[in-house]
């Protein structure tokens, strides 16, 4: 089965519910691919969750931007996935790349969010990519890797797994690789997969791109040849998402 095309909008801490609602009304209104086609997740922060699933129109689903300790309990101030469960959230984002720069800042971090979220049956995100100076070093691929090593040491089960190449550099910056940079590093990152995991996996695994993606340059990321979605945060909050989404159409 081909790997279906996923466009995930991730809101970060931006707006409040009014404005939340805005942006769904003109998701609802939006003429796109039918969901065999584009699969559309967009991520709000926590107290817009429930409102944006509740109003969101069908076809598109809704991503948590953190989540995974597992039943709740003497967690402060955590969102567990059974929370998620009960707001009939089905994906969530984990390891985004300003999570890995202030929270999460180890590769082996979150690691037991991400086996909590799978067993439950969410679909997740997870996020690799390096900053600038392991690119400027010439290491981007050894700490690609490296994320990707932590990653697969807790997955058994690849369906509900999709990859998203997040470089530090480029994320929230306004700064954009080359479409040539980007293809070289997923290229590079499947053909670990296929090695060191399994050449289904390799097959199937969805891996997106995201990094200053917006109107004007999706479509140069959303055509090359290993990229399978986009991961659009500024972009996501504005009209501009609906031409991400019909993109690689
Ligand atoms: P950006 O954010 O598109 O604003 O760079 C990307 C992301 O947060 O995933």
């Amino acid at each position: 089965m081909a790997r279906k095309f996923l466009v995930v909008g991730n809101w970060k801490s931006n707006g409040n519910v009014l404005e939340a609602m805005e942006i769904v009304n003109f998701l609802n209104q939006a003429q796109v691919p039918s969901q065999d086609v584009v699969e559309v997740v967009v991520g709000p922060k926590y107290e817009c969750l429930l409102p944006v699933k509740t109003s969101l129109r069908p076809d598109f689903h809704v991503a948590a931007q953190k989540g995974g300790l597992e039943s709740g309990g003497a967690f402060n101030g955590e969102l567990s996935v059974k929370t998620l469960g009960c707001l009939g959230i089905q994906w969530v984002i984990l390891k985004h790349a300003e999570v890995r720069q202030l929270v999460d800042k180890t590769n082996e971090s979150a690691g037991d969010r991400f086996v909590h979220a799978l067993s439950v049956g969410l679909k997740v995100v997870v996020c690799v990519g390096e900053t600038l100076e392991q690119r400027e070093a010439g290491s981007t691929m050894e700490d690609v890797t490296a994320q990707a090593i932590a990653i697969a040491d807790k997955v058994s089960n690849w369906d509900n797994v999709v990859l998203a190449y997040e470089p530090l550099w480029a994320t929230g910056t306004g700064k954009v690789p080359t479409p040539a940079q980007v293809q070289e590093v997923v290229h590079e990152l499947r053909k670990w997969i296929e090695i060191n995991i399994s050449t289904e996996v390799a097959y199937k695994t969805r891996i997106i791109y995201g990094g200053s993606v917006n109107g004007a340059n999706c479509k140069e990321f959303a055509t090359l040849p290993d990229i399978d979605g986009l991961l659009v945060g500024a972009a996501s909050l504005t009209p501009e998402f609906v031409d991400i989404i019909t993109s690689a159409t």
